[in-house]
């Protein structure tokens, strides 16, 4: 497989099953021909796989969500807003209050939750597919790009949906920050076949320059997260039964905040 940045087949294993490009340094888990992605997106990812309870979670997740309003907010304070990878959407039942909101998820029961509770306007499917009706001023991507088979096609489309000096909002992991490169294959973030892409701030810069875009800044942001989540994304994410366990701490949930600075959030613009 040639590297998606650099289009070059100089690559090398690392780990156990990741491959690094040795021309640019981009991160790669590489799927094997009979996985299908969107079948690891049941409803179990969001209850229990990945996500301890996603949608219990909604006061924590709206807490980290009110803080990346507020970053784009920097950039643009009002227009219309397309959020891939929107789940539940409760960020864009945040972001409704500033702007005129939609989104996109491949999710069945998230995006209907999000029709149905949330009244917003959300559609079921791959961002790929979807034509969208007017060119937009934000777009933003929430911990979704590592989750992508191929996320330049996904930029390139983002770059012709948004206007001239619309911006791109993406959060991911940041694999050349010090606590990615001191946990090694033991790195949180490190869960393939749900994360395909790991990239670094060279990386992400070189593939978002590549589409068109500048990038105006990358920041790393600390996140909210419930002592539950926390405590079963360190200790049982990889182990079983870790659901039972941690339902004896929720009973003492509360949010902590923490920045262990190997999340990144990178504004781009449109030029
Ligand atoms: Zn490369």
């Amino acid at each position: 497989m040639a590297c998606i940045i650099c289009n070059k087949s100089n690559e090398k294993r690392i780990f156990t099953n990741l491959t690094v490009c040795e021309n640019c340094g981009l991160i790669y888990y590489k799927i094997s021909n009979s996985l299908k992605i969107d079948d690891l997106y049941r409803e179990e990812y969001f209850k229990g796989e990945e996500y301890l309870n996603y949608k219990d979670d909604k006061q924590i997740i709206q807490k980290n969500f009110t803080q990346r309003l507020r970053e784009i907010q920097k950039y643009v304070q009002s227009g219309t807003l397309f959020e891939i990878g929107c789940a539940y959407g409760y960020f864009l039942d945040l972001a409704k209050k500033s702007f005129s909101v939609e989104g996109i998820d491949i999710t069945k029961e998230p995006t209907s939750f999000a029709r149905k509770k949330l009244s917003l306007d959300v559609k079921t499917g791959n961002y790929l597919d979807y034509r969208l009706t007017n060119k937009k001023d934000i777009v933003c991507m929430w911990d979704t790009i590592e989750h992508l088979e191929n996320p330049k096609e996904f930029i390139k489309k983002i770059y012709n949906d948004l206007d001239l000096g619309g911006h791109l909002f993406i959060t991911t992991g940041d694999a050349g920050s010090l606590l990615a490169k001191i946990r090694r294959e033991n790195w949180r973030i490190i869960h393939p076949p749900t994360h395909i892409f790991y990239f670094s701030k060279k990386t992400i810069t070189k593939l978002l320059e590549q589409c068109g875009f500048r990038v105006v800044k990358i920041s790393h942001p600390g996140v909210y997260r419930s002592l539950s989540q926390t405590y079963y994304s360190l200790f049982l994410l990889k182990r079983s039964g870790g659901q039972m366990k941690v339902e004896k701490i929720k009973k003492i949930d509360m949010p902590v905040y923490f920045n262990t600075y190997d999340i990144m959030m990178i504004a781009a613009k449109k030029i």
